[in-house]
This record gives C-alpha cells, structure tokens and sequence, in this order.
C-alpha cells in the first residue's frame, strides 16, 4: 500500500467511524403511528429524542399496514406510542407480537373510560378519534412527558419544562376555539362530513356532527346513507358539508349531488383534516395548525 492509499484508507476509516458515533447519538429512539402523536412527542422530547413517525400526511390509519421497513423501526425503537382504541386497526396485532418485550403505550387507554364516546363499528367499543378534544390531547402530552422520563431520567427536567410550554399553548388553542366558535350561531352549528371522525369534536365545542360512512372509513357509504343524509340536510337547512384529507371525495360528492337533485342547494365547505395532519412543514402539518384550519374553515363556510 503505497501513501496515497494509506490516507485515502484512513479517511474512508475516519468517516465510517464517525457515522456510526451520528447513528449512535444515545438519544431515545421513538416511533409513533398518526402524524397526530408524531407532532405531540417531538414537542415533548424536542433535540433530546429521535421521532420516526410511521404515517405520513393524508395516511389514512384505519386501513395502514405495516411494511417490513416498519417492523424494523418498531423493533429498535425505546418507545413505541400509538393511538389505540383500535383506531390502527391493522396494526393492533403487530403490537400484540411484541408483547411485553417492547415498551408500547396506548395513548387512548389512559382517558377515562366513562369520557369515551361508545362505538359498535370498533372492536374496542370506543370510538378512536379522541384527538379531536383538546383536553385529551393535553393528557395525552402529560403522558408522553411521562413515559419519557421514565426511560431517560437524566432529561426528565427538559422534559418537563418542554411539557409545560406545549399545554400553554394548547390552552391558547382552546381559548381561540371557542372564541371563533362562540361566533357562530347555535342552530349552524352542524357538520357533515365524509366519516364520522368529528365525534369527540363535536361534543366538546357543542356540534351536531354527522357523517356519511361509518366511523371507520373501511366501510363504505351506501345509496341509502346518502338519501337520509341528503334529507336531513335539507330539513336542517345545511349551508355547506365538508371533504376530508385521508377519505376519497367521492362519498362527498355523492352526497352533494343527492341534495342538488331534489333542487335545493348545498356547498363543499372545504377540506378538513380528521385522521391525519397536513405535510410536514407547513402549518396544518402541527396539530395546533390542523385544528385552528379546521374550525376557521368550519365556521366560515356554516356561518
Ligand atoms: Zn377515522
């Protein structure tokens, strides 16, 4: 080996080592499932986690399989946190397999149950989309700060601190909710939309809600749920009903022409986000963003 080659080899050597120090940061590696939960623990953890997120924008998590790139990530992750409720339907048993080896937590299971909206279309009984109330979201938030401290103490402070910034600003979030809200009549306060992902929602900021598929999207919206759909919006004077990011516009639109055709009008009030957060980097792609664009887009198009 000549002494070009020697230099060219202890560089390649250089290099190598210092990737492999890059991948082994000793930050905790944590994988959530919806964009939802991806958002909420990189505030909590901020610089001192790595968060790989295994939905992206507009992933519908009803109907999501895991891929083999999944399994892998879920394999090497520290923490693993999830919605359940059986809202990742398809995923449910491959949380089973890891059983107690991996440290996964459910972060619907630790609402109270008596505060959960029943539901005969889940195998948990419980409707999943308890994201939609803020106050949830924000036990949500204390949990994750929580099972974080237990597996990297050293950072519990931080963890903390990074906890109590992020609920300041979710109760901003909610003042602002309900001061746009409180502008709205109390008899448009109607939402119609593709599924029935706006329950928790509507309960918590006072809507009607109804939707046209069933509470998972795996189930398709038939001829008569559109024909009592397109009357109820006719009797209850429904100025506008909602697309949704993660569900085909069709079903929407069905409906929308089932009301044209009995001559009375109603308009697609606009896209809203419901299982899942707008792309990353925009201001829809954080929680806080997809909830203040959804009531600002509910509110103008019913008022
Ligand atoms: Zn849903």
């Amino acid at each position: 080996m000549n002494l070009k080659n020697i230099i060219v080899f202890l560089v390649v050597l250089t290099m190598v080592s210092c990737n492999n120090k890059t991948e082994d940061s000793g930050k905790l590696s944590i994988v959530t499932t919806t964009t939802m939960l991806t958002d909420l623990v990189k505030n909590i953890g901020g610089d001192l986690i790595e968060v790989q997120g295994l939905m992206g924008a507009g992933v519908d998590p009803h109907l999501y399989k895991a891929s083999e790139g999944d399994v892998a990530k879920l394999a090497n992750a520290d923490v693993i946190f999830y919605n359940g409720l059986h809202l990742e339907g398809k995923l449910v048993d491959v949380f089973e397999k890891m059983g107690s080896s991996k440290n996964t937590v459910s972060l619907g299971a630790v609402l109270p149950k008596e505060e959960l909206i029943g539901s005969e279309y889940f195998a948990s009984n419980y409707d999943p989309h308890v994201w939609f109330n803020i106050s949830f979201f924000k036990q949500f938030a204390n949990t994750v700060r929580i099972e974080l401290s237990k597996v990297d103490p050293s950072n519990a402070a931080a963890f903390k601190e990074n906890e109590k910034q992020y609920l300041m600003a979710l109760d901003a979030l909610e003042a602002s909710v309900n001061t746009k809200i409180e502008t709205l009549p109390e008899e448009d306060r109607v939402l119609v939309t593709a599924h029935d992902a706006f329950n928790y929602f509507g309960k918590a900021y006072g809507f009607n809600v109804v939707g046209l598929q069933g509470l998972s999207t795996a189930t398709e919206a038939g001829v008569q749920d559109v024909q009592r759909l397109s009357q109820f919006i006719i009797d209850n004077k429904v100025k506008a009903i909602f697309v949704e990011s993660s569900v085909p516009r069709r079903t929407i639109e069905a409906l929308q022409a089932a009301v044209l055709s009995k001559n009375h009008e109603v308009v697609i009030g606009g896209s809203l986000y419901s299982d899942a957060l707008g792309s990353e980097g925009t201001v829809e792609g954080t929680y806080i963003g997809m909830f203040t664009y959804n009531v600002n887009t509910i509110v103008n198009a019913l008022k």
